[in-house]
């Protein structure tokens, strides 16, 4: 392509590192010649009982209605979500791409060329990608050993120029929660405005959601991608202050919620004995894996658990797990992760004795 062409794209753009998914399971099958079938994905933290039945039969009778746009503000879905979360319907945004979507469009409305966002390492490789599409600048600062978040350590790398410190709890890839005083510690002491990613929050006790009435500069992110198993339909929300909500509204894509994802939203919402299964599913799971895995685990409140192989190499292991036919994520791709961290989904019982297995012939092996 002409040197002049490339010229059109923002210079920003070029520093925007490829986001690294999990692998798909047609990828694996092919690569290693294995039957999909037998392919144990637990590489991309999905609930491996699937949707809600409800949820898909919403589906189903949604397809008929597609020539029809939904409600531009999907509606029906914030004022079931109101009903979830204890929010008021002017406190909750609804986002078509998942929340991911949702980080889009508060850095669309946030961000010009020059801001910074403060991301504390390693956690969800997102947040940098929409902010630098903005022109803004990630300033990384570590985690303490075990992953907690220094809160004199965010605040102290507040600039004039920092608009959103991303934190997430739990956090991907450690499974650890954000202790509720250090987040009103930071909330408290910044000018900036503070994104809470709360996507596993249904498989934890407790959440900071609550928190939104009490500080105007302080949002929360939600998705059905995770324990509402609706990763595939692309569908989160924001609790935010409703200053922010009505500002969101005006720059947001109309319609972002499709039809099917909206009908199917409402349907995982009265579902709770999915959503129970899923979270107990999990719950037990995670202490299964934790206590049979032969390598360290740390404890987790998400639907994952975080197993460091050294001094083996995640890659190699992640690698001879993809053999046996079983994806899982080898966290090097994390900022300040290291090169010996796997991420595992917490799959069914069956699956995670699998996991299990080949985590102890992989550690014979060497
Ligand atoms: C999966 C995930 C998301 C993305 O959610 P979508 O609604 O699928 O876009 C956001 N944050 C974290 C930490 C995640 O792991």
């Amino acid at each position: 392509m002409s040197l002049s062409r490339r010229e059109l794209i923002k210079k920003e753009i070029f520093d925007i590192a490829e986001y690294v998914p999990g692998k798909s399971i047609e990828e694996i099958a092919s690569a290693y010649g294995l039957n999909p079938e037998s392919i144990i994905k637990l590489g991309s933290n999905e609930n491996p009982l699937g949707p809600s039945p409800k949820a898909v039969q919403a589906l189903v009778d949604a397809a008929p209605g597609a020539n029809i746009y939904p409600s531009a503000d999907a509606r029906e879905l914030r004022e079931a979500l109101s009903k979830y979360t204890g929010f008021p319907v002017s406190n909750i945004v609804a986002s078509g791409p998942g929340m991911d979507g949702l980080l889009d469009g508060l850095c669309r409305i946030i961000i010009e060329k020059g801001d910074e966002v403060i991301v504390p390492t390693p956690t969800f490789s997102y947040y940098e990608l929409p902010a630098r599409a903005c022109g803004g600048k990630p300033v990384f600062i570590r985690r303490n050993p075990g992953f907690s978040v220094d809160p004199e350590k965010v605040l102290e790398a507040v600039s004039s120029r920092t608009k959103i410190i991303f934190l997430c709890s739990p956090n991907n890839p450690s499974g650890n929660l954000l202790p509720e005083a250090d987040l009103r510690k930071i909330v408290e002491n910044t000018h900036a405005l503070v994104f809470v990613d709360e996507a596993y929050v249904e498989f934890a006790d407790r959440n900071l959601a609550g928190l939104v009435r009490e500080y105007d500069n302080l949002v929360v992110g939600r998705t059905f991608s995770k324990a509402f198993g609706l990763a595939g339909l692309r569908l989160g929300y924001g609790i935010m202050p409703e200053w922010l909500a009505k500002e969101y509204s005006r720059a947001a894509t109309p319609f972002s919620v499709s039809l099917p994802a909206l009908r199917a939203g409402l349907a995982a919402l009265s579902d709770t004995d999915h959503l129970n299964k899923s979270i107990n599913l999990a719950r037990e799971g995670r202490e299964y894996l934790k206590e049979k895995i032969p390598f360290t685990v740390y404890p987790s409140r998400a639907n994952f658990v975080l197993v460091d192989v050294a001094p083996l190499k995640a890659k190699k292991v992640t690698e001879s797990l993809l053999k046996k036919g079983i994806i899982v994520r080898s966290c090097d791709s994390f900022r300040e992760a290291g090169d010996s961290l796997i991420r595992v989904t917490v799959g069914t019982p069956e699956q995670n004795e699998k996991v299990v297995r080949a985590f102890e012939t992989v550690k014979n092996e060497v």
